[in-house]
């Protein structure tokens, strides 16, 4: 599969770990926007898409915005290049859904230290629709009842499955006590470095 960078030099250890184990699909492109390397999550979602020759096609070494067209390659690349000059965090909200299921995802795109890449990951949006305005972010709820939510990111710790964040759009700005604010672990890196 292409190339095998040393993301060692990109990531520190407990990046490097939740890199390899988030059920989320999460890839690390260099400055100048090629891939360097996909997590485990990326390709179990390519097979399950595309079919098994999109881990070779889009995998290691290619351009992360060749995959696109239309608008949206001008967009992501863009805002990846600003993202990658000013050190700020880029999201962005887009479809991708397959024949038969709609999704979203949230994409949260965060600067590698000294401009050198960007650590890019996506979070499914996981909402259903609530039955009352009490019930929103119900499927959030954990077994102590308490709903885990990234103060920086707004992204919610989904409680199915370890390690997972999803985006719950009616969740973000609301006041409900069922809610504990925390760092998700790639926020935790990039705002408060030990
Ligand atoms: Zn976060």
């Amino acid at each position: 599969m292409g190339i095998v960078p040393d993301i060692r030099q990109l990531l520190n250890a407990s990046q490097l770990e939740y890199f390899k184990h988030t059920p989320d699909v999460t890839y690390i492109c260099d400055s100048d926007l090629r891939l360097l390397a996909c997590n485990p999550a990326w390709t179990r979602f390519a097979l399950a898409n595309g079919g098994r020759e999109i881990p070779d096609r889009w995998g290691p070494g290619s351009s992360l915005t060749d995959a696109m067209s239309g608008w949206p390659r001008a967009y992501y690349r863009k805002q990846y290049i600003q993202a990658l000059a000013t050190g700020e965090v880029f999201r962005q909200e887009y479809e991708c859904s397959s024949p038969g299921e709609e999704r979203h995802f949230l994409q949260v795109a965060y600067p590698l230290e000294r401009g050198r890449g960007l650590l890019i990951t996506n979070s499914l949006v996981r909402e259903e629709s609530p039955k009352s305005a009490g019930d929103a972010g119900g499927q959030y709820v954990d077994h102590r009842g308490l709903i885990v939510q990234c103060s920086h990111c707004g992204r919610v710790a989904w409680p199915e499955v370890e390690g997972s964040w999803g985006w719950a759009p009616t969740l973000a700005g609301r006041t409900d006590s069922r809610i504990s604010h925390s760092f998700c672990p790639w926020c935790l890196e990039h705002y408060h470095p030990a």
